[in-house]
């Protein structure tokens, strides 16, 4: 197994669009494989494939709990609803967070990894985490949606106003 470094910002391939995958075959699933290691050694919830360098539309979601990583390729999101505020970093963009305000819930549609569609209604931390993903496939950072009275902190950073007590990291 190759160990994938993940990439940080600003490097440019985080603000590319990545290409839709064809069909899920040994590659793309060496790859799948290749980066369940990294976010899970991060401590992280989710990481899209430009976040190692690779511009195809594959994420990976690992939850808290122990709880399996899940691939889904070519994932989009075909509903969104609400709005709430979320205190989220990013693995590429280290030692930063910031809130923001995220969908409360959210529909989307991919495959998993075995090319089988797969279909999900999310909310909560998934939800975040998916939408997280699906902007980076995008070529979208969290940094993107701070509004201009938001701010990114640096982690250690003692915040005045009452903010979501944990920072969701993908
Ligand atoms: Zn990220």
């Amino acid at each position: 197994m190759a160990v994938l470094q993940i990439v940080e910002f600003p490097d440019p391939v985080l603000r590319r669009r990545a290409r839709p995958v064809r069909r899920v075959d040994r590659r793309t699933q060496r790859l799948v494989d290749d980066m369940v290691d990294p976010v899970r050694d991060a401590n992280g919830i989710g990481l899209a494939a430009n976040q190692v360098g690779v511009l195809r539309r594959i994420i990976v979601i690992q939850m808290p709990g122990g709880i399996e990583p899940r691939v889904y390729v070519n994932p989009r999101i075909v509903h969104r609803q609400g709005r709430r505020d979320v205190l989220e970093g990013c693995l590429s963009v280290p030692g930063y967070s910031a809130i923001i305000t995220r969908s409360v819930w959210v529909r989307t549609s991919g495959l998993d990894g075995n090319s089988r569609l797969v279909r999900l209604h999310a909310d909560g931390l998934l939800a975040q985490a998916l939408e997280h993903e699906i902007d980076h496939l995008n070529g979208i950072l969290y940094m993107d949606h701070l509004k201009s009275h938001q701010e990114l902190v640096r982690d250690g950073t003692e915040v005045e106003e009452e903010s979501p007590a944990e920072v969701a990291v993908a």
